[in-house]
């Protein structure tokens, strides 16, 4: 049993909150807190349970953070604000006894580049205070990379090939959405692509490589390679990897929209000057286009993501389809948000109660990959994600 305070009142967030609360047995006390205090105490309201609280903070702000952190002395503190205020939380966590998990690595504002290695470098100083941050927590991040590890202890003596496959076969009626932040969504969406090869990374042109790829219960589905965040830690931690990459499907109507936004520079995440005041052209985008947090209700359809696996089982090539399928409606039944905020929340829930539980503690800056992943995918398919797999099936990965 302990408290956890969780930072971010979001798609996302909504989410974790529903599935902490029901978990009183693990999650005695449960305190949310964001920059706007309306939507933590609506999304408190709405789950209706006893044990929760709410505050205000900016989580940009390293002392605002310590006085929350002392005022409510929470164990474990969730971060499902954006990735910019990972190291400010980090940092607050450290100076307050507090330990750390989040479901995105850190980005600086001023740049679209995300990568570890802003978070790795407190691995000594949350090693020599005893804390355990747990990065990357969400579904990709997080499942994938679970997975992943799930994979090597259980059906490989050697991973060779790893694909991840993104697919949303949802609908949500509108004509351009983001499925979560759109600042943060459309940053990497429009990045570079870049995957893995015997060693080397190899940058492409954005969506330049794509292939039809069939999802399972959803069909044949275009998929595109970009970058994602948990290749990095995945190639350190898996060396025997020769090969890993990352698809994720859109629709024509998606990137189109996405080409003009990128044209007309409204993708620009440097100020420009509006009427003697500086805007940021991206974010103010976000104000005008859907809350991803709203697209809930109509949204039907379903996610399928999951890891497509080649390597060596007791001398022999083998292939392994381990994947999870979301019904966003099911999941906005459930708690009001829509499957990718739902597939992002519950494994972070997940995570908290690894941590709560002691099967995921250890001193340190950790990626999801290093801790066991047994109990952890059993919790998961118990708290509405359950998981399948497929053996000996063509990946159609070559
Ligand atoms: P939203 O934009 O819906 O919610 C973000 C929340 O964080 C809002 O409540 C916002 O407050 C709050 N917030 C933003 N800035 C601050 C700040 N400075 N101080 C305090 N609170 C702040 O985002 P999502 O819920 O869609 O995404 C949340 C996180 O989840 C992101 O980091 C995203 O990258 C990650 N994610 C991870 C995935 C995975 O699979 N690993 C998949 C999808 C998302 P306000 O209401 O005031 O704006």
């Amino acid at each position: 049993m302990g408290k956890v305070l969780m930072i971010g009142a979001g798609g996302v967030g909504t989410v974790v909150a529903y599935k902490l609360a029901q978990h009183p047995e693990v999650f005695e006390q449960i305190v949310i807190a964001s920059r706007t205090k309306s939507k933590c105490d609506a999304l408190a309201a709405s789950i209706g349970a006893k044990n929760i609280v709410t505050d205000q903070v900016d989580a940009d702000d390293v002392e605002q953070l310590k006085a929350l952190f002392n005022k409510h002395r929470p164990e474990l503190v969730v971060n499902v604000a954006l990735p910019y205020q990972d190291l400010s939380i980090m940092e607050a966590c450290l100076a307050c006894g507090c330990h750390y998990l989040d479901t995105a690595n850190y980005e600086p504002k001023e740049e679209a580049h995300f990568e570890y290695s802003w978070q790795w470098a407190y691995r000594q100083r949350f090693q020599d205070a005893g804390l355990t941050a747990i990065l990357g927590c969400g579904f990709d991040p997080g499942v994938t990379s679970v997975w992943t590890a799930y994979a090597a202890k259980h059906h490989f003596d050697e991973i060779q090939y790893l694909d991840i496959v993104d697919c949303n076969a949802g609908d949500h009626g509108k004509a351009f959405a983001t499925n979560f932040n759109p600042e943060i969504n459309i940053r990497e969406v429009t990045q570079k692509g870049k995957y893995y090869e015997n060693g080397q990374w190899i940058m492409t042109e954005p969506h330049a490589i794509h292939k039809t790829l069939h999802y399972p219960e959803v069909g044949p589905k275009e998929s595109y390679l970009i970058w994602h965040e948990e290749l990095e830690s995945l190639v350190k931690n898996f060396p025997t990897i020769k090969r890993a990459r990352f698809w994720m499907t859109f629709g024509q109507e998606y990137l189109t929209h996405l080409r003009v936004i990128q044209n007309i520079g409204m993708a620009r995440i440097d100020p420009v000057m509006y009427n003697g005041v500086e805007i940021i052209p991206i974010q103010f985008l976000k104000a005008v286009l859907p809350n991803p947090g709203d697209l809930g209700a109509n949204y039907t359809g379903q996610t399928s993501i999951g890891c497509r696996i080649r390597g060596l089982k007791d001398g022999k090539e083998r292939t392994y389809y381990v994947y999870q399928n979301c019904s966003h409606h099911e999941a906005y039944l459930e708690t009001g948000a829509q499957g990718v905020s739902y597939t992002t929340g519950v494994p972070a829930m997940c995570g908290a109660m690894m941590f709560m539980k002691g099967l995921w503690r250890k001193p340190g800056v950790f990626n999801v990959e290093e801790f066991d992943p047994d109990p952890f995918l059993k919790a998961m398919a118990e708290n509405g994600l359950p998981w399948h797999e497929i053996f000996d099936q063509d990946l159609e990965m070559d």
